[in-house]
């Protein structure tokens, strides 16, 4: 009997629609200190102009846009500090993700691996 699995494979299209969807761009203190010298500014600066708290109150995150998107995003779909871009956007999908994801994210697929 032949069955397959089913393995979700994953190549970034840079849509940036990942950039445009709802919740917190969570900053790590090093993410924090990495953008900050990246902008060449001071951190208290950075802080005071680009970020603002989480809505769980534990930390920091980006702010958005006025259009809802991440403010780093560029109008061409860019990472503006793509360089030092906060751990968890380094880390989707393979280190963290959500229940659907791959519905809504372009560069995933499915591929199907016949196991017998
Ligand atoms: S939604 Fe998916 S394909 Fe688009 S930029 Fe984000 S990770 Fe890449
Ligand atoms: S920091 Fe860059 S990669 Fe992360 S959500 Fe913002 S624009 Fe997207």
């Amino acid at each position: 009997m032949n069955t397959e699995s089913t393995e979700i494979v994953h190549e970034c299209q840079r849509c940036g629609a990942c950039c445009r969807w709802e919740g917190d761009v969570c900053l790590t203190d090093a993410d924090i200190t990495a953008i900050a010298d990246y902008l060449r500014m001071k951190e208290v600066d950075f802080i005071n102009e680009y970020c603002h708290l989480q809505r769980n109150r534990r930390g920091l995150s980006l702010i958005d846009a006025p259009d809802g998107a991440c403010i780093m995003l560029t109008k061409d779909n860019a990472c503006r500090i793509q360089e030092v871009k906060p751990i968890q956007c380094r880390d989707f999908p393979f280190k963290w993700n959500f229940p659907g994801w791959e519905k809504r994210c372009p560069g995933a697929k499915c591929k199907n691996t016949p196991t017998s």
